[in-house]
């Protein structure tokens, strides 16, 4: 039996919306402790009694609100952050969707009492049920007290749903010192049941941390800060023997707004990733400050989730700055320097690596990218060049264990890589040109780069060692049926390569994660190309392995036509110098031309 539709009735209404953002007691806490911080207090007192479900409080010192402000605050969508849709596009604020009071009146009994500055007495205005009592003139010191008693007291369903109150206690107490560890230059009580919670004054984040989480934890920190033009992240991260065993305590804000995203947790957690024993979390308290035209905080009622209009670039940074960060603490092998080598007068670069799950880490303390040497051939960057302390340039940048993996009549002085420092060229963003010993070295940057990744490609199948970047919203795409198709049978090889696949439908994939070699900017429809790619190498011979390496290759490889910096040239050329066969692309081509002094000479009539 249908029935008509019609309108809710106000109160019902809004005790279903005051749902979506009153969950529990800790709710109520979050949005008042925001209101106090937007009002700019400079003090905030937490009171809760009962875990918050028959009392809680927050009394602060900040803007207060007038008498007629006072009067509308309740009313739903009140608020005097915003005025303009636009506005909506630039929020500094933590409250913006002016919904908080009136949720909370919906569902609770409320006073509040307000003053601003400009008044000698405040106003003390009771609400209850959404039912507004007269205001009534009420002395106090500037600033606004929130009174919110016996939560749910009138929506038996939620009050039910409510856990014990040790539980509801974490959540009140996991949401002041979250409020407390972003902001502290503010001081922060927490009372409840009237025993003191903690009291922390105004002070820095690593006395707030410290206050907070405790004196051993604190000496395990390592601040780390990092400003690029899109973003600034700051923070502390705990060195890997003072990790957790649960990710409660790693603390990400955006513009100073708690939130959760599991991409940055990935990211930071990749950083982490050989440091760490399993199941446990690096503690963190990490902030990430953007313009904030350019994310969007307004996806979800409570605000925990937020947006990023470049997701990928920020995950990449989080990365680079917590490997950084790691490596400035010495959290990866340290170097250290021989003498000269009598022979060849060069100064060595000896690995001195610590006994620890590090040993497979090499980190560029300049830019903090880790160079991912796990055991023989893969990623052999090896690329000691990356590391650009004056005393490493040295024409000899291979490691001495980089040299190992290939044969030792290979490993002639030029061959492997040896090109003079500092002389090197990109020629029409297409070809490096590097001076080495015997002359010059002419590679294909596109070829060469190929060469890499097929063989990185083909190690991952081997060792079943995927590497994959997450994104953040999973991208569907649309693919015809056949490729489809050609998905589900090679799926295994996708996801083995780093592909995070789901089918959705006969016809739509979703993609939840793309290889980690795929670099900034190649991410745009790679799946689509490499299909494609794989296609047309169908009807050659090759066995599926071979062909998913070499269309991955291909399309996921440097093109002609990129700009190169010199310090991804020479990353380039160590990299393609520790291949099994870095005279060939994938394809048969030649990937290195040379050009020997006495060639030149010859043909110059020098002779
Ligand atoms: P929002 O924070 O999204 O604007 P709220 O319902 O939380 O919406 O609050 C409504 C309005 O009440 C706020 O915009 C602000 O003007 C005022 N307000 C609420 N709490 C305080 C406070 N502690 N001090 C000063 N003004 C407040
Ligand atoms: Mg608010």
């Amino acid at each position: 039996m249908k029935q008509s539709i019609h309108i809710l009735p106000d109160d019902i209404a809004s005790k279903i919306a005051a749902g979506e953002v009153i969950q529990r007691p800790a709710s109520v806490v979050k949005e008042a402790v925001e209101n106090s911080i937007d009002a700019g207090a400079h003090h905030i007192v937490v009171t809760i009694k009962e875990s918050g479900k028959s009392f809680i409080q927050i009394a602060d010192d900040g803007s207060g609100m007038s008498s007629s402000d006072l009067d509308i605050s309740f009313e739903r969508h009140a608020t005097s952050k915003i005025r303009t849709y636009d506005d909506l596009e630039n929020i500094r604020t933590l409250g913006f969707r002016g919904e908080a009071l009136a949720s909370i009146a919906a569902v609770a009994q409320v006073e509040i009492r307000s003053r601003t500055a400009d008044e000698d007495v405040g106003v003390h205005l009771k609400v209850e049920g959404g039912v507004k009592h007269t205001p009534e003139p009420f002395g106090m010191e500037p600033g606004t007290t929130l009174t919110v008693k016996n939560l749910f007291y009138n929506t038996p369903a939620r009050r039910n749903f409510l856990k014990t109150n040790a539980t509801e206690f974490k959540h009140i107490l996991d949401t002041v010192q979250r409020a407390a560890l972003a902001n502290p230059e503010l001081a922060f009580t927490f009372i409840s049941d009237d025993d003191t919670v903690f009291s922390v004054e105004k002070s820095d984040l690593h006395t707030r941390i410290r206050e907070l989480y405790g004196e051993e934890l604190s000496e395990g920190l390592m601040e780390c800060n990092e400003e690029t033009d899109y973003l600034t992240v700051y923070g502390f991260f705990a060195k890997p023997e003072y990790s957790r065993r649960t990710r409660n305590e790693q603390f990400l804000f955006l513009n100073r707004r708690y939130i959760i995203n599991r991409s940055i947790n990935h990211a930071v957690y990749r950083a982490y990733e050989h440091l760490l024993i399993k199941g446990s979390y690096p503690f963190y308290v990490l902030f990430i400050d953007v313009d904030p035209s350019r994310i969007d905080v307004n996806i979800h009622p409570s605000k925990l989730e937020a947006k990023f209009d470049d997701e990928r670039s920020v995950y990449g940074i989080v990365t680079s700055v917590v490997r950084k960060t790691l490596a400035e603490h010495d959290m990866v092998p340290s170097l250290t320097m021989s003498g000269p080598d009598e022979t060849t007068g060069h100064t060595h670069i000896n690995q001195n690596r610590h006994r620890s799950p590090l040993q497979m880490l090499r980190v560029n303390p300049q830019t903090g990218e880790i160079i991912e040497n796990s055991g023989k051939g893969e990623q052999a960057t090896t690329d000691l060049n990356l590391f650009q302390r004056d005393s490493f340039r040295s024409p000899h940048r291979r490691t001495d264990d980089a040299m190992q993996e290939r044969p030792a009549e290979e490993r002639t002085g030029e061959e492997s890589g040896g090109t003079e420092s500092g002389l090197i060229y990109q020629l029409h963003n297409k070809y490096i040109l590097a001076q080495i010993r015997s002359g010059l070295m002419i590679i294909d940057q596109h070829v060469a780069h190929e060469r890499v990744l097929y063989e990185r490609a083909l190690k991952r199948f081997t060792t079943r060692n995927p590497a994959s970047q997450q994104l953040l919203f999973p991208e569907t795409v649309e693919l015809g049926h056949a490729d489809v198709e050609l998905v589900k049978e090679i799926q295994p090889l996708l996801n083995t390569l780093g592909f995070d696949l789901k089918t959705f439908s006969k016809n739509t994939i979703v993609i939840e994660g793309i290889p980690a070699d795929v670099r900034p900017g190649y991410e745009h429809n790679i799946l689509q190309k490499v299909l494609d790619e794989y296609r047309s190498n169908m009807n050659a011979q090759i066995d599926a392995r071979d062909n998913l390496a070499k269309s991955f290759a291909c399309k996921t490889a440097i093109k002609t036509g990129d700009r190169l910096t010199d310090e991804e040239m020479r990353d380039l050329i160590d990299q393609l110098f520790a291949t099994e066969m870095p005279y060939v692309c994938p394809h048969g081509r030649p990937v290195v031309i040379k050009l020997s002094v006495d060639e030149l000479d010859k043909k110059f009539g020098r002779t």
